[in-house]
């Protein structure tokens, strides 16, 4: 009798940890999609509000991207 609870005890388990992994699998798949506590900033360069973790931090300065932040880098040599 005793084996029979711990098997039920153990499929129980196995399921909790199916749908555990399952719900993990599915929350780390949607990271892709900003969260929406994350910081939105303006790039330096186009204005454009990119979430902090899409964009590219270069001296302090944000940017939506690298081309914009080599841009921004370059317009100021020009100067
Ligand atoms: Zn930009």
């Amino acid at each position: 009798m005793i084996f029979r609870l711990l098997l039920l005890f153990l499929i129980i388990w196995f399921l909790f940890w199916i749908i555990k992994k399952q719900f993990l699998g599915t929350s780390s798949s949607t990271q892709q999609i900003p969260d929406e506590s994350e910081d939105i900033i303006p790039c330096k360069l186009c204005g454009t509000h990119v979430p902090r973790s899409l964009g590219v931090k270069k001296d302090d300065r944000f940017y939506c991207s690298q081309e914009h932040a080599d841009q921004y880098q370059t317009d100021l040599d020009e100067k």
